[in-house]
């Protein structure tokens, strides 16, 4: 029976030892926090995310896939609100069923954690962490004093790998390594349950003010997640709301109508930490059959597609299918598994930049909001329409690479169409379909 080290039990990780523990591969899984079943850990504030087509294709080969969803909420749509207060619906998709879910990050984990517990051959270690990795021998070292080795290891320590680390620092030559870190940060605040009522509940909330955005997604006890998006410095950023005058101040100013729905503004903003966003893009993913990266720690994105844990999730799924292969040749399987996925990876982290850019600007933009009801109508009309967005997110059957090169094209397109034209109801859809369909990818 082989034998796999899996660092990190967040999502991934934890997935990987459902898959793995499947095929009767024992599975020893090290996690640098406590057990997040039974104490309260620092795991981050993201307390949702989106789960879309590819992670539940993904939970749906274990068997999970409507477990989670069953404590979902679904969002049909972006639910823009103007500077003046006014809401409008952007849907997701014109077809039913595409739509996102919000679910909840530690729900996910802990679910993902108890069903991997559920096959013997997986153990927890927690309060592991991990410092280095030795490349030619397998060893994995732990602050605990800890040390272990498996016939392979897997890497799912996040986007501030440790094993990365080892990567970069000797374990591998000639690695290539990039960090481009946002202008903008984050901080997380909070919409209880009593406000939360005045708010559409089945949508992804945004309030896109160009140089920065707030979203707010539903949770399942009738709160919302909000998340600032701002600059770090300069004329409206973090470093000017030092006080509570200034952000009473930026949120009258700028968020006037989701004042009401935070009591606990002030508490939650100068509580709630305020996260750093970047893109990690590195290569070689593996060191022979010895060691591999995975999600986060080989390729972390933005979150503005909704993508890193989907992404993340996709990736198990693709591995998997190449242990299915060749079995437990771990050198072939990772060969290949890089070779597949790095093109994929780096579509994604690309198009959640630009989503950024989408995002806080253009969903603000009249000839964007067109574009959106004409891409509506094409998906009602015509089965073979998707959008780039639809595309990411309800198509777990295309890779990302060909969901970027297709929806650009299609974007200029249907941009340069809405410019045009103010009324989108005295465009041809069938010849505006007919030049779609010439686009060749
Ligand atoms: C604000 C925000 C919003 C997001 N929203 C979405 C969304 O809506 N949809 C979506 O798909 N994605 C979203 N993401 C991205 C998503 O969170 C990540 O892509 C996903 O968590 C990656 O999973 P992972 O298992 O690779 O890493 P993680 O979930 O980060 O898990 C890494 C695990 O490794 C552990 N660890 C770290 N270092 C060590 C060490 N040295 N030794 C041992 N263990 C270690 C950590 O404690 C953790 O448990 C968002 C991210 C952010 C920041």
């Amino acid at each position: 029976m082989s034998k796999v080290v899996i660092i990190g039990a967040g999502l991934a990780g934890s997935l990987l030892a459902i898959y793995l523990a499947k095929r009767g591969i024992a599975v020893d899984v090290y996690e640098a926090r406590g057990d997040m079943r039974l104490e309260e850990v620092a795991a981050g504030r993201s307390i949702n995310l989106a789960l879309s087509d590819r992670g539940i294709a993904a939970l749906r080969e274990v068997g999970m896939d409507e477990y989670m969803l069953a404590e979902a909420i679904p969002m049909y749509g972006r639910m823009i609100h103007s500077e003046a207060g006014e809401t409008r619906l952007l849907p997701y998709s014109g077809r039913k069923g595409e739509y996102i879910n919000s679910v909840s990050r530690g729900g996910l984990n802990i679910a993902l954690m108890n069903e991997a517990e559920k096959y013997p051959g997986v153990r927890f270690h927690f309060n592991c962490r991990c410092t280095g990795f030795d490349s030619l021998t397998g060893d994995v070292r732990f602050t605990n004093g800890v040390t272990a080795t498996g016939d392979t290891l897997i890497a799912t320590d996040g986007a501030g790998s440790a094993v990365r680390d080892a990567f970069l620092h000797g374990g591998v030559e000639r690695f290539d390594f990039s960090q481009v870190w946002l202008e903008h940060g984050y901080k997380e605040l909070h919409i209880p349950p009593s406000s939360g009522s005045d708010l559409e509940r089945d949508a992804l909330h945004i309030w896109p003010r160009h140089q920065f955005m707030m979203i707010a997604l539903p949770n399942f006890d009738g709160s919302y997640t909000c998340t600032l998006f701002l600059a770090h410095r300069g004329e409206k950023s973090f470093e000017n709301l030092g006080d509570e005058p200034s952000v009473m101040h930026f949120f009258t100013e700028n968020f006037p109508d989701a004042i009401p729905l935070m009591p606990t503004l002030i508490e939650d903003f100068f509580h709630n930490p305020t996260g750093n966003l970047g893109t990690i893009k590195c290569f070689p993913w593996n060191i022979g059959g010895k060691a591999l990266l995975l999600g986060d720690s080989a390729h972390a994105v933005v979150p503005f597609y909704g993508q890193g844990m989907n992404c993340a999730f996709e990736d198990v799924r693709v591995l998997d299918q190449l242990i299915d292969k060749h079995s437990t040749d771990w050198e072939t399987v990772y060969e290949e598994y890089s070779e597949l996925r790095k093109l994929n990876t780096d579509a994604i982290a690309d198009m959640a930049e630009e989503n950024f850019y989408e995002m806080r600007d253009a969903v603000a933009d009249p000839v964007f909001v067109r574009k959106r009801q004409l891409e509506t109508s094409l998906e009602q009309t015509f089965p073979d329409y998707f959008s780039k967005y639809s595309m990411v997110t309800f198509r777990e059957d295309l890779p990302y690479s060909v969901a970027k090169e297709k929806g650009n094209a299609q974007d200029r397109l249907l941009m340069e169409i809405c410019s045009q034209e103010e009324n989108i109801e005295r465009l041809d859809l069938n010849s505006i379909m007919e030049r779609i369909r010439q686009i060749s990818v």
